[in-house]
C-alpha cells in the first residue's frame, strides 16, 4: 500500500491534532488477544467533526482503512494492516434522561455499566463485563447471560462512509446473532440510546457481582484472549464440542485452547497471530472431522490486503 501523500497527512494532523495519528503502530498492543502486527496508519478521532474528516479523506485517496472498538474481538496478522485502522474509543459522553441512556461509542461497556447503575437504571447489568466498546457491542449486537444489545437499543446514531449521519431504529439495525446492519463495515456507530428501567440499585450492584464472578469461575481472564473464539453451532455448544474432541489444553506456539474453557483461545505467552490461526483451523478441522459441525468464526481476522490495493 503506498503511503498517504505528505499533504494529506498535514492536513489530517491539523485537523485530528498530532496525538491522534500513529504511524506502524503494533496492533498487539491494542487488541485483547495481544498479537498483530503494525497497522500503517492508526488513527484516534476525538469527535464526529474529526471522523467526517477523516472517513471522506481516505475515501477521496480510495486509502483502504478498518473501524476498530476496543479490539476485544478482533485479530490482526502477523504482517501488519496495509492500510489505516481507525479506533472508536475517544467519544465517550453519556447523557442519562429518566429511563433513557444516550451514550457514545467510544465508551467501554463496563465503565458505562457503573454511570447506569449510579443512576439506578436496571437492564444493563449483562453487559457490564463485556470487555468491548458501545460501538463494537452494537456492531456485534453483544450478549450474555440473560441479554445481549438488541433488547436493549432503542435507536443508533450512525454515520455513512460519506460523513452523513444516520438514526436507526432497533427493527432497522436488523439484529440478528452476533450480527447487525453495521456488521457489513459499511456503517460506524456513533452512539446508541438505550430503554433502561428504574430499578433497586443494591440488587443491580448484586447482579453484576453475579455475573462477575461467574465469569471469573468459568473464563480464563487471566490471559489475553478474543473471548469466544466459535459462534455457538446450532444444537451444540462451541466450547463442549471441543473439549470432547479432546483439545483441552492443546497448543500450536504460545497459542493454546483454554483448560478452563475449551471455547477460549488465549495467548499463554508470546503467541503470534499465526499460532492463534494455525489452532482455530485445527479446531475446526478436528470438530468437523469428529462430529461434522462446522465451527464459524465470531471473532473478526483481518487480513494484511495486497499490496497492490
Ligand atoms: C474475555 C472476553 C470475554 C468476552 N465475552 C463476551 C460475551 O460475553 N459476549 C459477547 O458478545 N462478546 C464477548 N466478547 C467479545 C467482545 O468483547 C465483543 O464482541 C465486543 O462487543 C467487541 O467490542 P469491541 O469494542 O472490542 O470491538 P472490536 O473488537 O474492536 O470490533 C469488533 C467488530 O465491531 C466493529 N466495530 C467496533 N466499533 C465499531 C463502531 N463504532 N462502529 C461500527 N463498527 C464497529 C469492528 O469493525 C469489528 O467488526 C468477549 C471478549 C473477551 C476478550
Amino acid at each position: 500500500m503506498k503511503a498517504l501523500n505528505d499533504n494529506t497527512l498535514q492536513n489530517i494532523r491539523e485537523q485530528i491534532g498530532v496525538d491522534a495519528l500513529l504511524e506502524n503502530e503494533p496492533m498487539r498492543l491494542h487488541t485483547s488477544m495481544e498479537v498483530g502486527g503494525p497497522a500503517r496508519y492508526f488513527f484516534l478521532p476525538k469527535s464526529e467533526d474529526d471522523l467526517r474528516f477523516l472517513l471522506t479523506t481516505l475515501e477521496a485517496e480510495q486509502y483502504p482503512y478498518y473501524i476498530k472498538g476496543n479490539g476485544s474481538n478482533l485479530i490482526f496478522p502477523d504482517e501488519g494492516y496495509d492500510g489505516a485502522v481507525i479506533e472508536i474509543r475517544s467519544m465517550q459522553n453519556v447523557t442519562i434522561t429518566g429511563e433513557e441512556v444516550y451514550a457514545e461509542a467510544g465508551i467501554l461497556l463496563k465503565d458505562l455499566s457503573e454511570q447506569i447503575l449510579a443512576a439506578s437504571l436496571t437492564g444493563f447489568e449483562f453487559a457490564s463485563g463485556i470487555p468491548g466498546s458501545l460501538g463494537g457491542a452494537v456492531c456485534m449486537n453483544a450478549g450474555a447471560y440473560d441479554g445481549e444489545m438488541k433488547d436493549i437499543v432503542q435507536s443508533v446514531r450512525l454515520m455513512t462512509k460519506s460523513g452523513e449521519i444516520l438514526e436507526k431504529t432497533n427493527e432497522e439495525m436488523e439484529f440478528a446473532y452476533r450480527r447487525s446492519l453495521c456488521s457489513a463495515g459499511e456503517l460506524i456507530v456513533l452512539g446508541a440510546t438505550l430503554k433502561l428501567q428504574q430499578g433497586d440499585p443494591e440488587a443491580i450492584r448484586a447482579k453484576i457481582d453475579d455475573l462477575t464472578s461467574r465469569r471469573q469461575e468459568k473464563q480464563p481472564l487471566e490471559y489475553p484472549s478474543c473471548g469466544s473464539v466459535f459462534k455457538r453451532p446450532e444444537g451444540y455448544f462451541a466450547g463442549k464440542l471441543i473439549s470432547d474432541a479432546g483439545l483441552k489444553g492443546y497448543s500450536i506456539g504460545g497459542a493454546q485452547v483454554s483448560e478452563k474453557h475449551a471455547g477460549f483461545i488465549i495467548n499463554k505467552g508470546g503467541a503470534s497471530a499465526q499460532d492463534v490461526l494455525d489452532l482455530i483451523a485445527y479446531v475446526q478441522k478436528t470438530v468437523d472431522e469428529k462430529f461434522h459441525v462446522q465451527l464459524e468464526c465470531e471473532v473478526k481476522i483481518l487480513s494484511c490486503l495486497s499490496p497492490q490495493k
